[in-house]
This record gives C-alpha cells, structure tokens and sequence, in this order.
C-alpha cells in the first residue's frame, strides 16, 4: 500500500512527460471513478527495461557506452506497440510517459495492443550509416528476449525511419533463423511495409478536420490552416488539407515558417523542401518566427512538430477555432486549461494522430497473414477507424460534458480497466 504514497512521476520514472501523462490519467481516473486497485495498476509501466552497450566509431579510436531503454506499459490487450527513438534527451522516465499514451491511443482506436516506447540516447546528427546500423544491431540484439510479433513490435520515431526498422527486422530475423517482418512496422515496402505508413499519420490527423468543422459549424473550403512542423507529419497534413480546399497559410521547420495570407501552394512547398532539406530562402512567401505561428490570423491550427509549444504564454493570443495536434504532447496542461476556457474545439493527440498506429496496425495484419491489401483499402480502412473513434469520442464529451481530451482518455482508460478486471489478479 505503501506506492500509493508516491507522488505520481517521483521514483523509478521522474520525468516531466510521465508526470503530465500520470497527471493526465489521474484526472480522468477521477471522473470515471475508477476502481483504486486497477488505478494503481495502470500508473505504473509493467516492464521496463534499462541496457547499457558499447559503440564503437567507424575510426575504432575509442568505445563509448550507450543506453538503450524499452518500456511496456500494460500486457493485458494483446502485444505491446510503440516507436523507438533516437535522441540526445531520451531518458527512463520519457518512454514511460509516452509508453503510457500509446496505451490509451491504440485503446480509443480499438487496436489489440497495450502501450510501449523505446529509444537510445543518443545524437543521431553526425552519425555514419555504418554507426547507426552498429547502434542499432546491438540495441536490438540487447532487447530481443523482450520484443517480436507477439510480444512487443517496435516503430519509427524522432530519429529512426524505414531502414532503421529494416535493420532492427533483419537483426531479429538472424536470430530466430527465418525471416520475422512483422517483428517491427514502418518497414519498407520490399520488406512488407504499408505503402500508406508514411502517409498516415497526417492523412489521419486532416480526416478529423471536416467533422470537427462540421460540429463547430466551421466552413471547410477555404478555411485558413497553420501547420507547425513540416516533416513526416506536417507535410502530409498540408497536402490532405489543401485536397479538401482549405487555405494552408503558414507551415514551419525548425528553421522558421513560411506564411501567405492568400494560401500556399503546397506542392510548391514541399518541392522547394525536398530540393533544399529546409524551408529556408523559399521565395514565395514571408518568413516569420517559429513562436509568430501559434498566433497567426488561421481558423485551424495543427501543431505537427515537437512537445510543448501551446502554452500560458502564447494560448490566449490564439486565434484558431479548431486545434488538431498531429504531435505528440504538443499543449501543456495550463494552455488546454485556457482553451477550454475559450472554447476552442481541441482534438487531442492520443486520437487525432492514431491513424500512424492503425496503419502501423494494418501492416503488423498483413505480414502475420502474408496477404497485403491495396493502398486504396488501406486509406479506405484508416478513414473509417478514425471517424467512428471521432465519433464515440465526440459523443461521451457531449454526453457527460467533458473536453475532447478528457473524452477520448475516458473512452482509452475505460476499455483497457474492463479488461484488467475481466482478466483479474496472477497468481
Ligand atoms: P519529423 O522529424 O519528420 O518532422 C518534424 C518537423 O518538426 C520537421 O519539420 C522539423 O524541422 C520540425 N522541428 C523539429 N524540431 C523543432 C523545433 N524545436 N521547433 C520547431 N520545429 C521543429 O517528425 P514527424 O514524424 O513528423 O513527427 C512530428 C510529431 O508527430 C512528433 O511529436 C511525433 O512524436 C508525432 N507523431 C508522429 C507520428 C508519425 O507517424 N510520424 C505518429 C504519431 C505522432
């Protein structure tokens, strides 16, 4: 009885992501008046794993030693599913914040997974191709016992992308003695990728935009979008928009953003950036500050980037009526205080950008079955989980009178506690 005395984030896993992830769930888990025992259960990540291992550079001049984490936050619904990524910052405590949101998105969407996240710390930058596969190898090679299609399946994020997932399958494929692709998704197609993986997430974040316009009595031709971020989430949220008529205004890189109030033309956008890896010097608009995006004149607004950017500060001099967040974590708990307050239509992340893990889904689906699917039935397939998981969301937040965040984590906590109880206590 004792844990129930820790603060939630103190201990194993301080860090301020999984104190706001614990924070987020303590709050609902007060609403829905979940049972104690399972609430106790559900704050701490069932298996989390620490390694340490060494690397070596490609000149050999000395061996540095790298920590590698795993964590699995529940193993209750089916296997564990979560990216691994490759940053300077990654620590315990960070996968197990987003371990424990994985658990709750994959949840609301109806997927048979629980929760995991994983990553290296590490500064991905300035690495040969030979180092990265080194690193990755043997940070598989470290959590194999603990990974495969059953039991937990790895996917890309900051830092990793398709052949990092190529690297970690063959990886664990050498070992089993038989190729395994659906040990990890976001694979390349060759190696049975989906084809829609790359374009899911963003496709899946602007999907929720005509039904949100549609409840908030928003027009959606010509509506004025502002997308920060302008990678792999951003660029696709910014071509669906523009497929939908909207005005995307401004979009962003971590060198600055891009704004015309007469809308962008995104092709030429994305050309310019595939030609220069940057937005930087693209002729045809205003360049402005990252911070100047949040609050441009725009009737949408998709942070797309990194944690963190809607604020105290900047929430009041917001100017959109609709926030879709393609990031992760992307508005701290002061800033959704005040859009609550102002009553601007949110549409959180743990829903908003599950369309990356239903795809991710459907591609752990077909390599089990050795059967793929057209991209059209894919797209087909995400369209229609998103919009029913909008649905069941918008309705429990009409019903018992709760933002959209607190909806959606009511809808992800309540079918994952059902099943902690239905299965009960071992031994
Ligand atoms: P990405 O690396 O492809 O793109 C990130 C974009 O953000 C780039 O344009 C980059 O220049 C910009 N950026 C990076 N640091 C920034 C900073 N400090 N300030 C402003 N801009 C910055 O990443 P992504 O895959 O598009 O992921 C973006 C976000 O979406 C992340 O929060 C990620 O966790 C989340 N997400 C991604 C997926 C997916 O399928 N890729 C799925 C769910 C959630």
């Amino acid at each position: 009885m004792e844990s129930r005395d820790i603060a939630p984030g103190a201990g194993e896993w301080e860090s301020e992501i999984y104190h706001e992830a614990v924070g987020q769930f303590d709050r609902v888990a007060e609403l829905i008046n979940l049972d104690e025992n399972v609430r106790e259960r559900l704050r701490c990540p069932q298996r989390s794993i620490i390694v340490t291992f060494p690397f070596r550079r490609d000149e050999y001049a000395e061996v540095d030693t790298l920590y590698g984490y795993r964590v699995q936050h529940v193993l209750t619904m089916g296997p564990t599913k979560g990216g691994i990524r490759y940053a300077p910052d990654v620590s315990l405590g960070e996968v197990a914040g987003l371990a424990m949101l994985m658990t709750w998105k994959c949840s609301i969407v109806g997927l048979p997974f629980g929760g995991a996240k994983g990553g290296v710390r590490l500064s991905p930058e300035g690495l040969t191709r030979a180092e990265l596969q080194r690193i990755t190898r043997r940070y598989t090679a470290e959590i194999i016992n603990f990974i495969g299609p059953n039991q937990d399946i790895p996917a890309p994020d900051l830092g990793t992308n398709e052949q990092t997932m190529a690297w970690i399958m063959d990886t664990y494929s050498q070992h089993q003695g038989h190729a395994t692709p659906a040990v990890v998704t976001g694979k390349p197609p060759e190696l049975g990728g989906s084809i829609a993986r790359r374009e899911a997430t963003g496709r899946g974040v602007v999907s929720l935009l005509t039904p949100s316009a549609d409840h908030i009595g928003l027009k959606v031709a010509g509506a004025r979008v502002v997308i920060h971020g302008f990678g792999n989430v951003g660029k696709y949220a910014a071509v669906a928009a523009s497929e939908l008529d909207c005005k995307v205004v401004a979009v962003s890189d971590i060198s600055g953003g891009v704004y015309d109030e007469n809308g962008l033309i995104v092709y030429n956008v994305i050309k310019w950036v595939d030609e220069n890896g940057t937005l930087e010097g693209f002729p045809d608009a205003d360049h402005i500050g990252n911070d100047d995006m949040f609050t441009l004149p725009c009737d949408v607004l998709i942070p797309a980037a990194v944690g963190g950017v809607l604020t105290a500060a900047n929430a009041p001099d917001v100017k959109a009526r609709l926030i879709l967040e393609g990031a992760n974590n992307p508005t701290t708990g002061e800033a959704d205080a005040i859009f609550k307050e102002r009553d601007i239509f949110l549409v959180p992340d743990v829903l908003a950008n599950a369309g990356g893990v239903t795809v991710s889904y459907f591609e752990w689906v077909q390599d089990l079955q050795n059967y793929f699917w057209s991209e059209n039935e894919t797209v087909a397939r995400l369209r229609e989980i998103m919009s029913r998981a909008f649905a069941e969301v918008l309705a429990i937040s009409m019903d018992r009178h709760v933002t959209m965040r607190e909806a959606a984590l009511i809808k992800g906590v309540e079918r994952v506690a059902k099943a902690k109880l239905v299965r009960g206590v071992y031994p």
